[in-house]
């Protein structure tokens, strides 16, 4: 008899894995085991939404934040029956970048509302541990665990998110080993308990720095903060809001051409800057537009992209909220954050503190600081090949995954199947979110975050009962 697809198993909880188990779980015509693999960040949440930062908030409105994208107000909704939300009313509501603290909690009773229903003919095993690796075996895949009983599966799902930033670089490597270098930004502890007088050196210059920055200075910081990036781009805030510009998207056409898109791109941002509109909605329109323009790219105009634009894009796409901005604003016309455009040269332990040395790239001169600790805020590192996820450093190393061609993430096909070293998409091997940024760029955000988990548990829940495919 052939063997039949009767268990799933989901390694990663947060945003991704989350929702595409409810979606396993609420549109299951049969019966089926369904493993969740979670450890690292609380079940639902992630590192995005398991802050207790009230002031850490949302960067996308909350009109855009419903988990299930055919019910646009569901976390709308959800945040109006909460008293202290209901008097604001819902038309406000929606334009407002609510807590993250607040989103985590909204996934969690979207979680729970899912195992409590009583139509719930999914067995769901909740496993509270790190996979390690997985093997294919005879009868599936077999998945090891740190602390428990390896499971044996028919399919898996990579749900495993962004990964902490990779080490920059500097000639002491010496360094990363010191407790006061703290390499996950995400982490309560990289802005806890420090020095409140001193200085601290953040090393990037994105949303994470302004979170890490907005962390520190709540857990009672008030010395210097210094953020050192090569570009030191001033970072942009929401402005313009529910301003809806088609006019680039109406002459964008195939096939696409990176340096086309980008006059283009420069020709509109003049068109609405002689309306006194910032660029703002230029950016916003590609935005429906970028998993396609961005997989109908050539190889070599995405490396220029990469090269070029990566960080131009990455200030104007991932802005702040207003409030946030002016709060960042803030601390630096008060002398209490400075930006420096500038390379690290090197970080070493002396006697009066971290000795930081860079190059200044406005001055064109050798400078250094003195800071109490340093904080990696440079982005998720994404090669897979050099992951320090052991799960998938392992599937990497057995061929099971590969890195995608532009080292962005895990290489996979449109239906989200992992293409291992055989470079044939496997049947029984899938991934989804930050993982599938080669493939799609834009994988980052709820709105198409969302998309991809209904997708995914749609076409996986087509594999239940189904005979396997004979090898
Ligand atoms: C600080 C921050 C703020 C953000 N804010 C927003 C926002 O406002 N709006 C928005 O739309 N998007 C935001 N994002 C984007 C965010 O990445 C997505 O919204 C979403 O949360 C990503 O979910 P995920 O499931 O892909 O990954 P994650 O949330 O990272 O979840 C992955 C989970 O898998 C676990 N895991 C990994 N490997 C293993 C293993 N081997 N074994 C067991 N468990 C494992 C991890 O510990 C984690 O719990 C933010 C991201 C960050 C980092």
């Amino acid at each position: 008899m052939e063997k039949q697809t009767s268990s799933i198993t989901i390694i990663g909880m947060g945003f991704c894995g989350m929702m595409t188990a409810v979606h396993l779980i609420r549109n299951a015509k049969e019966p089926f085991t369904l493993n969740i693999i979670n450890k690292g960040y609380p079940d639902c949440k992630g590192p995005a939404y398991s802050t207790d930062n009230p002031h850490l908030v949302l960067n996308v409105p909350s009109a855009k934040m419903s988990c299930i994208a055919s019910q646009p107000d569901h976390f709308l909704n959800w945040v109006m029956e909460k008293d202290n939300y209901k008097a604001l009313g819902k038309e406000l509501l929606a334009i407002t970048f609510m807590p993250r603290k607040l989103y985590g909690e909204y996934l969690a009773d979207v979680w729970k509302e899912t195992m409590d229903s009583q139509e719930r003919i999914v067995d769901v095993n909740m496993i509270n541990d790190s996979a390690t690796g997985v093997q294919k075996i005879s009868d599936g895949y077999e998945v090891s665990l740190v602390n428990s009983d390896s499971i044996v599966t028919d399919v898996i799902v990579l749900a495993t998110g962004n990964e902490s930033p990779g080490e920059p670089e500097i000639l002491n490597k010496e360094f990363f080993n010191c407790k006061e270098y703290f390499p996950n930004p995400w982490s309560n502890e990289a802005v806890r308990n420090s020095d409140p007088d001193s200085n601290i050196l953040i090393i990037g210059n994105g949303l994470t720095m302004v979170d890490t920055v907005i962390g520190l200075v709540d857990n009672g910081f008030h010395g210097k903060i210094f953020s050192i990036s090569p570009n030191g781009f001033a970072m942009l805030q929401h402005r313009h809001g529910g301003v809806v510009y088609k006019n680039l998207v109406d002459e964008l056409k195939e096939p696409y051409d990176l340096k086309k898109i980008f006059e283009l791109f420069k020709k509109h941002v003049r068109l609405v800057r002689q309306l006194g509109i910032s660029a703002e909605p230029v950016v916003d329109s590609i935005r429906g537009k970028s998993q396609s323009i961005w997989m109908n790219l050539p190889l070599e105009d995405k490396q220029k992209f990469m090269k070029y634009l990566r960080h131009l894009w990455g200030v104007a796409r991932h802005r702040v909220p207003g409030h946030v901005y002016d709060r960042i604003l803030g601390l630096k016309l008060d002398g209490k954050l400075s930006i420096i455009k500038g390379r690290l040269r090197d970080i070493k332990k002396t006697s009066e503190g971290i000795k930081v040395d860079y190059r200044n790239r406005k001055t064109l001169t050798d400078e250094s600081i003195v800071v109490s600790r340093v904080i990696n805020c440079t982005g998720p590192f994404t090669d897979i090949s050099r992951s320090k996820n052991p799960l998938i450093a392992s599937m990497a190393a057995n061929g099971l995954i590969k890195p995608d061609p532009m080292k962005l993430g895990i290489d996979a096909d449109v239906s989200f199947r992992v293409i291992g070293i055989d470079n044939q998409p496997s049947e029984e091997i899938y991934t989804l979110g930050g993982n599938l940024k080669g493939l799609l760029w834009e994988s980052t955000a709820v709105p198409e975050l969302r998309v991809q988990a209904e997708n995914l548990a749609n076409a996986l829940l087509e594999k239940i009962g189904e005979p396997e495919p004979v090898e």
